[in-house]
């Protein structure tokens, strides 16, 4: 139990300290379990009753398994999904769901103190992490690259945890005022923002070409690839359901299935779901929502995986992706768990930018039989479904969230009339975010929660304290130089 592999095949088993201290594997490929704990309807029953840091150490232990003793899983986990770092309506529930209709339900990710989903893994993996590293006398760098969220959720995890350090790259183009100003603000201690001149592609290749400089080979990841990202995120696909369950009388009981629509980039949130699907979870569908950058449409409807070129910049910047590297770890279960086909598949994709499931012997429909549906938003439909939420409940969404939400009303247009699965759309992040669309949408913004009032407003006096430099595009010696001096 919880041992891990390389998708791709080479490196051996390891366990779950080691699987998150690595991020990526030597052979380039992503660790997954050699086997899936299955949760049956017994202890489904018994999470129903628990608070959320229970709910969450009943599965993510299941994955951690020895390597941290039971006893700190609880105390991290206690310490983690608190009020003090989540902001929780009441001490029960870290992820509350809203009906807005018969048929979709809003799940609520984003009361992190970041206000994006990431919070919900980046917060206990920094813990674990800084458990494993303190308890070995030892530190880790780490180097990221962000388009948006990922950034400040990283930052805020592992801001003052003296075993880490972190820089972290953004582009210049593309991101919020927001959302600099969320990791301006967390810039000093163990946390160092460089800023590209360029594009979030731009910043993505200079994180791997430096840690394929020997000096730099030792650099941790915190992107969605770290197992320990996904293994903190399947709890939450358990809360919704069992919030569901037990919402109100039309809800459908404990054993009955959902869809979950998930708006996608790097295709992290939506494997978790799939890992507790296949955990024993009663999923019927997952939904694959994203926008105009649709790679992941072309996987689940042609069995078709192809690199785009330059991500379109779209109102819902954070799913802007070319390619989606959580995706290479649903391909075992494409190929019947054959790592030599996964290893060639990837090898194909990353030479060519273009491979096809046929061509390695899988049905184009490999992804529908694993019970995935994709769909994609325009901006006119996400701001749409702004409104349709806001007329419905007086509900204000986000974009990414609309994205969901719009991605979930075409489906149900083309189901049966008489069928009432819900459908859990994941609120991926708050409004305050990206309050221009909020604006374009409402023609108003929501007020903002406490912590972000005036927030730009503080990072501007930070000056240049918040970035520490900002460097051309592709100019490796001086992001080198940058992260020895650090
Ligand atoms: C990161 C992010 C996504 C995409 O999640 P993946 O796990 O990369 O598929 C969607 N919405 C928001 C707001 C995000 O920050």
């Amino acid at each position: 139990m919880s041992e891990y592999v390389s998708t791709r095949g080479d490196g051996g088993q390891i366990g779950y300290e080691e699987a998150i201290l690595r991020g990526l594997a030597p052979d380039r490929g992503l660790y997954v379990p050699t086997e899936y704990p299955v949760v049956d309807l017994d202890l489904l029953r018994k999470m129903a009753e628990m608070q959320y840091y229970q709910q969450f150490v009943a599965i993510n232990s299941l994955f951690v398994g020895d390597d941290i003793p039971i006893a700190v899983q609880r105390s991290i986990a206690v310490g983690t999904y608190s009020r003090d770092i989540f902001d929780m309506p009441d001490r029960h529930t870290m992820t509350p769901v809203q009906w807005l209709d018969g048929r979709i339900v809003v799940q609520q990710l984003s009361l992190g103190p970041t206000a994006a989903f990431k919070d919900m893994a980046l917060q206990p993996l920094s813990r674990h992490l800084n458990y494993a590293l303190d308890r070995r006398g030892e530190t880790l760098r780490m180097l990221g690259a962000t388009s948006g969220d990922t950034g400040s959720a990283a930052e805020a995890a592992i801001k003052g945890k003296d075993t880490m350090s972190l820089t972290m790259l953004s582009p210049t183009e593309g991101m919020s005022d927001f959302q600099k100003a969320q990791m301006a603000e967390l810039s000093g201690d163990n946390i160092m923002n460089i800023s590209v001149d360029g594009r979030f592609d731009d910043c993505q290749d200079m994180v791997k070409r430096l840690k394929s400089m020997p000096e730099f080979a030792d650099l941790g990841a915190v992107n969605s690839i770290n197992w320990g990202r996904i293994a903190a995120q399947v709890p939450y696909y358990f809360s919704g359901y069992l919030e569901i369950a037990r919402d109100n009388m039309s809800s459908p009981a404990i054993g009955s299935e959902v869809d979950f629509v998930v708006p996608s980039g790097n295709f992290g949130n939506v494997l978790a779901g799939h890992i507790a699907k296949k955990m024993g979870l009663p999923i019927r569908r997952l939904i694959v929502a994203t926008n105009e950058n649709d790679v992941l449409n072309g996987v689940v409807e042609q069995g078709v995986y192809r690199k785009q070129g330059n991500a379109q910049v779209t109102s819902s910047p954070s799913m802007d992706i070319t390619t989606a590297s959580n995706y290479e770890r649903v391909l075992g279960d494409v190929f019947d768990g054959d790592s030599d086909v996964v290893r060639r598949y990837m090898e194909k994709f990353e030479q060519k930018g273009f491979v096809t499931f046929e061509e390695f012997g899988a049905s184009p429909d490999s992804m529908k039989q694993l019970g995935f549906v994709s769909g994609s938003s325009t901006h006119a439909d996400r701001i749409q479904s702004m409104r349709y939420a806001y007329s419905r409940c007086a509900r204000v969404i986000d974009p990414h969230t609309a994205d969901a939400v719009a991605v979930a009303r075409r489906i149900i247009s083309s189901d049966d009339p008489l069928d009432m699965t819900p459908m859990v759309c994941m609120s991926t992040a708050l409004p305050v975010k990206f309050e221009g669309t909020v604006q374009e949408a409402l023609g108003f913004v929501a007020e903002r929660p406490a912590r972000f009032v005036d927030l730009e407003k503080r990072a501007r006096t930070l000056g240049s304290r918040g970035f520490s430099a900002t460097i051309a595009s592709g100019d490796i010696d001086s992001l080198a130089r940058l992260i020895r001096t650090f």
